[in-house]
């Protein structure tokens, strides 16, 4: 053998370990499972190499001996690693479960087998041939040996049905992975066989165990199947929502996906055409170098389509452009979304009409556009529409809804705009001229609001307030707020269906706002304080006194409850007048029993006041205040006080009457006066007023009702009071009747508490 082979030979062998061990420790550094089977296997390629090395480079026997020892351990030790590897590569990483331990142990028994036989010379013995000059040593196997290589070779075998397996089980795009390990394992496994059994001197199938390793390295950790990211690529492009088609640098279409054939009606062998079509679409339009895009809308009405263009020069890598990729993207479906959408927002969707954001947001533009023209807002209110849907059903009052709102969009022109406030009032906007044109039809029509339903003709009571603008810089909420001020304004008597917001009722809400803003100084500053009206005993003699609010005006003067106490009823400020004037009605108390005078004081309670405070609380807390007697400071309570929360208000009164206070029911005789109610009401008075009851002029009858609710009070055990008595006649006949106490003009009229208190002690 040549010198030079053999020197060249142990470098290249060299080189081969010292590359094997590189990728073994970045294997290592992967931290996968499959890493660290090619690191093994890497590894374990090495004492094979390295016996080679020393069998080639051994000068006397002895070195050779070891390195065939080395060598044939190794070449066991290298088959685990690749069983190991195999296992992992071909059938899958996550299965840890399915080792072949059969083969481990196969091999193992080999190995030891191989190192006893060996040591004890069983195995082979060496001859030492000359080969150019110099001794080289030669194996002559024995039995154990044949043994051992027919181990080996079988493990061989098997591996090779495992890659074999694996390929053929594996898709075509990741076949290469397998197919390329295979075919050099079996080249070096030929390759090996021809040194084994030819026994000729230097085994340089050696190298193709390190390309091996070294291929098994790049397979296991780098190689990237290209066959199949192109064929993923490709599919993910064919099957995006987005026709693309690719330009080369002269303009010519070479490709174009599934969307994109669909588009321009061609398919990839007549790709050429794409551009033909692409410009009787969109145009004439240049496909390389800038990149651009734009919106385009084809067609019309309903056959509109929406798309969006981009054209994208596609640079190599030295920048220069080697094609462009156009996209077009159909957002047709996207628009009608974002249509749809709006108009959801915007629209009621049981009427169709505009929601009341959007009527206000369409308004206010009205009034921008069109300075010049005078406009009404108009409040439309279905009168005890609860009560319809409840009596039929929310179905019927769905009809009805759809039939009102049809109704109001009929002889809507483009200065008019219309939709649904909430549940069952809509707001109208439309020049006033043309609403007061319209007004007498409209009226016509109102009377004889009709909803056919169910066969049936169910009749609706329509009404209609109307704000003509006159102040265009106010909330469009606010013309609303006026026009359906208006409509509260109309009467029940079914012949009037339209009222406007007119001086007067702008004059009241500007009063409402005003004393409304003046009400806390007006309490903190005494002007309004309690008068004081008699109420006398069948004697004639005072036994107490009602406290009446006045409020003595810096500015308007003298003003009776009248002007006051109905505003703050509604807007509940009523509260803050009736706690002053519980707290000055037990101040004079107070004041009588110092003095030692007799006399008691009724004070009304609102029936709003048990809305907004505990009203028990707050008298008691009163009284124990000023440290006086309940039973002096009456309680003057109304039947609409019973009309909600009747368990929960009882209660309340039975607490007033259990601490001393005497309640009495005002106004008998103005409200419903139900006498069943009556009766478990826990009432002490029964205040009847004269002025209801002579009402109706029929004075005889009037005292044939006094008469008998004073023999029912009697029954039930009730004082009975009557008010408004401003005759000498009536005194008498009431004292004939059995009433105890009066209160009237014809006693007194209410009156500040000084002249009171000469009128009474
Ligand atoms: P009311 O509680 O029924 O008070 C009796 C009203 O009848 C008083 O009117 C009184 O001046 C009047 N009156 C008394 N005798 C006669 C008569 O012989 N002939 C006629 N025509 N009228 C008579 P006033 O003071 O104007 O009070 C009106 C209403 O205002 C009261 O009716 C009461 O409901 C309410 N009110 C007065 N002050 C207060 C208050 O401090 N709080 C609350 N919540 N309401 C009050
Ligand atoms: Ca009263
Ligand atoms: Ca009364």
């Amino acid at each position: 053998m040549d010198l030079d082979i053999r020197i060249s030979f142990s470098v290249i062998l060299t080189l081969l370990a010292i590359a094997l061990i590189i990728c073994a420790v970045k294997s290592f550094k992967t931290h996968k499972k499959i890493g660290t089977a090619v690191a093994l296997l890497d590894l374990a390629i090495l004492p094979p190499l390295i016996g080679n090395l020393m069998i080639i480079g051994a000068s006397i026997e002895v070195r050779a001996l070891i390195g065939y020892y080395i060598f044939n351990i190794g070449m066991d030790i290298a088959l685990m690693s690749l069983i190991n590897f195999t296992n992992v590569y071909c059938r899958g990483i996550g299965d840890g479960s399915r080792q072949p331990t059969v083969m481990y142990i196969l091999l193992g028994a080999n190995l030891l087998q191989e190192l006893i036989n060996s040591l004890s010379g069983r195995a082979f013995d060496l001859e030492a041939v000359a080969v150019q000059g110099r001794d080289y040593f030669r194996l002559i196997p024995h039995f154990w040996q044949q043994l051992h290589r027919i181990v080996d070779y079988f493990v061989f075998f098997c591996v090779i049905i495992m890659f074999i397996i694996a390929s053929a089980r594996t898709s075509k795009l990741f076949r290469e992975k397998y197919t390329v390990l295979l075919g050099v394992m079996l080249f070096v496994g030929v390759w090996q066989t021809f040194y084994v059994f030819s026994r000729t001197p230097v085994d340089r199938s050696m190298i193709g165990y390190g390309v091996f390793g070294l291929l098994v390295f790049y397979f296991s950790l780098f190689h990237r199947p290209m066959r199949l990211l192109d064929r993923i690529l490709s599919g993910i492009v064919s099957n995006m929502k987005e026709a693309m088609f690719v330009h080369e640098t002269t303009g010519r279409c070479i490709w174009a996906n599934e969307q994109g054939l669909k588009l321009t009606g061609t398919d990839l062998k007549n790709i050429e055409k794409a551009n033909e079509r692409l410009t009787e679409i969109f145009g004439q339009k240049e496909y390389i170098k800038e990149g651009w895009s734009e919106e385009r809308v084809l067609g019309r009405g309903e056959n509109e389509k929406y798309y969006t263009i981009e054209h994208r020069p596609i640079n190599d890598d030295r920048k220069n452009i080697a094609g462009s990729l156009l996209i077009i993207r159909d957002t047709t479906e996207e628009r009608l979304e974002i249509k749809r959408e709006i108009y959801n927002s915007t629209h009621d969707s049981l009427t169709g009409l505009y929601t009341r954001q959007y009527l206000y947001k369409c308004i206010d533009n009205r009034l921008k556009l069109d300075p010049d023209t005078e406009y009404s807002a108009i409040f439309i209110d279905v009168k005890d529409f609860k009560i319809v849907n409840d009596i039929f059903s929310t179905d019927f009052g769905d009809a009805a809804l759809k039939a009102i709102a049809g109704w109001i969009a009929e002889d809507m022109n483009e200065k008019c705009v219309y939709g649904r406030l909430a549940g069952d009032t809509f707001g109208v906007f439309m020049p006033s001229e043309q609403f007061n044109a319209d007004k007498a039809r409209i009226e016509r029509e109102l009377s004889g609001f009709a909803v056919n339903y169910g066969g049936a003709q169910h009749h609706l009571v329509i009404h209609l307030g109307v704000y003509e603008v006159d102040e265009r810089d106010i909330d469009v909420s606010v013309m609303f707020d006026r026009a359906h001020l208006a409509l509260r304004t109309i009467s029940d008597d079914y012949s009037n269906y339209i009222a406007y917001y007119d001086k007067k009722l702008r004059d009241k809400v500007l009063w409402e706002q005003r004393i409304t803003a003046d009400l806390r100084e007006a309490i903190d500053t005494m002007q309004i304080r309690p008068y004081l009206q008699p109420i006398a005993d069948r004697e004639g003699k005072v036994a107490g006194a009602e406290a009446l609010a006045r409020w003595i005006h810096p500015e308007h003067g003298f003003m009776p409850p009248a002007m006051f106490i109905p505003v703050f009823e509604k807007n509940g400020m009523i509260t803050e007048v009736d706690k002053h004037m519980w707290r000055c009605a037990c101040k004079i108390l107070k004041d009588w029993a110092d003095k030692g005078k007799e006399g008691f004081i009724s004070v009304n309670i609102s029936p709003k006041d048990f809305y907004f405070i505990d009203v028990f609380s707050e008298i008691k807390g009163l009284v124990e205040e000023y440290g006086i007697d309940p039973v002096k400071l009456r309680i003057e309570i109304t039947e609409t006080v019973m009309m909600n929360d009747q368990d929960e208000r009882m209660k309340i009164l039975e607490r007033f009457k259990a601490h001393g206070f005497i309640v009495e029911m005002d106004d008998f005789g103005s409200g419903y006066s139900s006498l069943n109610l009556l009766k478990e009401m826990p009432v002490d008075v029964l205040k009847i007023d004269m002025r209801f009851l002579s009402s109706s002029g029929d004075m005889e009858r009037a005292k044939t009702i006094v008469k008998n609710i004073i023999r029912l009070s009697e029954e039930l055990n009730i004082e009975s009071l009557t008010e408004g008595v401003e005759t000498q006649k009536q005194y008498s006949a009431l004292s004939e009747m059995g009433c105890r106490l009066f209160q009237g003009y014809y006693f007194a009229k209410p009156m500040p508490r000084e002249e009171f208190e000469k009128f009474a002690f």
